[in-house]
């Protein structure tokens, strides 16, 4: 089929249906929490009595729980044990699994086993669950958060591994917005009545173990509102202590004539000395990194200078998009109010200094990193859970889409597959586009909608979001007939694709087909699994 005015057009073929969407409401008082699952820490929070957010401990004690899953056998233990296993069994321990939702299988095999990265996802959530469980009491409503530019791809494998966990997921709810939630709040700048206080313009900064996000945000009376947003899925803590590692093993290796990266247990030992003098090097000027294989030993002095030295171009990375999402949001640095540093890594020193440096503002330090996102979360999750009881909700929230929404068209003329976008990004959510197409032939028995996720305007160089079909059209449907598309794009950044074929009585709403996503035979067998009833 062509669209009217650009005249693009589509193809047909078969497809599947598609598992429904689990998300529901909060109905009663049962406690429900707020879930931060982050690329290498997560953490969870609720209200207490009097309202305040709660960041709760895990069972060993600690307030972050490391996202690093060891399977041992028929164990699958999450958290510390999993951490320290790293260096001993790097082959049975799952990390970083958020870096790779989204695709069908995680980036190795655990103990010889395949995973979908969801899966991993889930036995972290299962952790988080039965530790706030044991203080709460038993309970299944979440909210969990999501990085601002996380494609809609990765928002259902994260849905999905609330549902794998045993959860009902009443929301997913973007980081920065979390954050700026449990700032506005705290800091006492939203107004409960939603009147009094003068809008205020506040940047997000979200430096983490894996991914890095920046927003812009207008929070106003009760209303927060994203302006604009960009991140990167591979950029975080990560990377910082990447440099570290390579530098030392340079130094070992021309010392010794052996590079530590190559042996598995050796490199990540190293790794875990090298992110320990990092976090030092956010405290003090300088520190040692100690390397020791058989009997060959390095003591590498490492300085905060030298470390800034060794990552500037991961700095830099964040400072370019920083001053893009600016510029996306229409705005200069003096309509910036307040700038939020969120996410362990921005305790390194060099991070603030940046930010001072371009905004020419002190960052607000107030939050802690780490349990800001958190704590919004748990905002929300209470404040879904009254809305279901029909209490008036004390602030509402709008998004904006982190990518534009488009179909594969193929254009009359020239027969070149092209992005035809519908939602352009940085729209503010919810929003509703529909678009008129044309059929192809005489007598098409079928339209596939191939619906992708970016910004180029080649079909291959976006992300395949799935594919819509719609079948069993009359034998004499003209050529040219039309069909209306239409995009609703809920707040949350999940997609729901209406279309209806002019001159029949076709019509047709769905969820759309995800090519990397789980069935639901595959979420029920993973949900009884994860639960120990198989
Ligand atoms: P994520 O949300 O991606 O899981 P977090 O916000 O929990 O990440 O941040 C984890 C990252 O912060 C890790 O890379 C960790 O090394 C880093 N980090 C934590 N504390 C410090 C510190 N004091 N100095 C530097 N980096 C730190
Ligand atoms: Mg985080």
């Amino acid at each position: 089929m062509s669209q009217e005015q650009q005249g693009a057009e589509l193809g047909d073929s078969p497809t599947s249906p598609d598992p429904d969407s689990r998300t529901t409401a909060a109905t009663d008082a049962t406690p429900v929490v707020g879930i931060d699952l982050g690329t290498t820490y997560s953490v969870i929070a609720h209200l207490d009595e009097t309202g305040r957010p709660i960041t709760i401990r895990s069972a060993e004690g600690d307030l972050t729980t490391p996202s690093v899953v060891l399977f041992d056998g028929d164990d699958v233990i999450v958290g510390r044990e999993g951490l320290r296993a790293l260096s001993g069994e790097p082959d049975q321990v799952a990390e970083c699994a958020k870096r790779d939702l989204g695709l069908k299988r995680f980036h190795k095999s655990i103990g010889g086993q395949v995973f979908p990265p969801e899966v991993i996802q889930a036995y972290i959530l299962k952790k988080m669950r039965d530790d706030a469980a044991l203080q709460l009491g038993e309970f299944q409503q979440a909210v969990i958060t999501v990085p601002a530019h996380f494609d809609e791809v990765r928002r259902k494998a994260t849905q999905d591994a609330g549902y794998m966990a045993g959860l009902k997921v009443l929301d997913i709810i973007n980081e920065p917005t979390a954050a700026a939630l449990a700032a506005g709040i705290a800091g006492d700048y939203l107004a409960a009545d939603g009147k009094s206080h003068i809008a205020q313009n506040i940047l997000v900064y979200d430096l983490g173990g894996g991914t890095f996000d920046v927003t812009v945000m207008e929070i106003n009376g009760v209303h927060f509102r994203t302006l604009a947003t960009d991140g990167d899925v591979q950029l975080g803590g990560r990377d910082w202590d990447q440099k570290l590692v390579d530098f030392v093993s340079q130094e070992f290796a021309g010392l010794h004539g052996f590079d530590p990266r190559q042996d598995p247990n050796f490199h990540a030992a190293l790794w875990r000395e090298c992110e320990d003098a990092k976090r030092t090097l956010s405290a003090r000027q300088k520190t040692h990194v100690m390397c020791q294989f058989k009997n060959h030993r390095l003591k590498s002095e490492i300085t905060r200078q030298k470390f800034g030295e060794l990552t500037a171009n991961l700095l830099e990375r964040t400072e370019f998009t920083t001053r893009e999402v600016l510029s996306a949001a229409g705005l200069a640095w003096d309509r910036i109010d307040r700038i939020l540093l969120v996410g362990g890594s921005t305790r390194m020193p060099m991070v603030s200094q940046m930010i001072q440096r371009i905004s020419g503002k002190q960052p607000d330090l107030s939050l802690s990193p780490d349990e800001a996102v958190a704590h919004g979360a748990a905002f929300l999750a209470t404040q879904l859970q009254a809305k279901a009881s029909g209490r008036t909700p004390s602030f509402e929230i709008r998004n904006v889409n982190s990518h534009s929404l488009g179909l594969v068209g193929k254009h009359p003329q020239t027969g070149q597959a092209e992005n035809v976008v519908l939602i352009r990004r940085n729209t503010s959510l919810p929003a509703r586009v529909q678009r008129t197409f044309r059929t192809e032939q005489k007598g098409q028995r079928s339209v596939l909608m191939q619906i992708i996720e970016g910004e180029s305007a080649l079909p291959e160089s976006c992300t395949q979001l799935g594919r819509i079909v719609v079948r069993d059209l009359p034998r004499d449907l003209p050529a040219r007939s039309p069909v209306q598309v239409e995009f609703t794009y809920a707040s949350n950044g999940r997609l729901s694709v209406h279309v209806k074929i002019g001159g029949t009585d076709r019509e047709l709403t769905s969820e759309i087909v995800r090519e990397n996503s789980l069935t639901q035979d595959e979420l029920d067998h993973w949900r009884n699994k994860i639960a120990g009833k198989t």
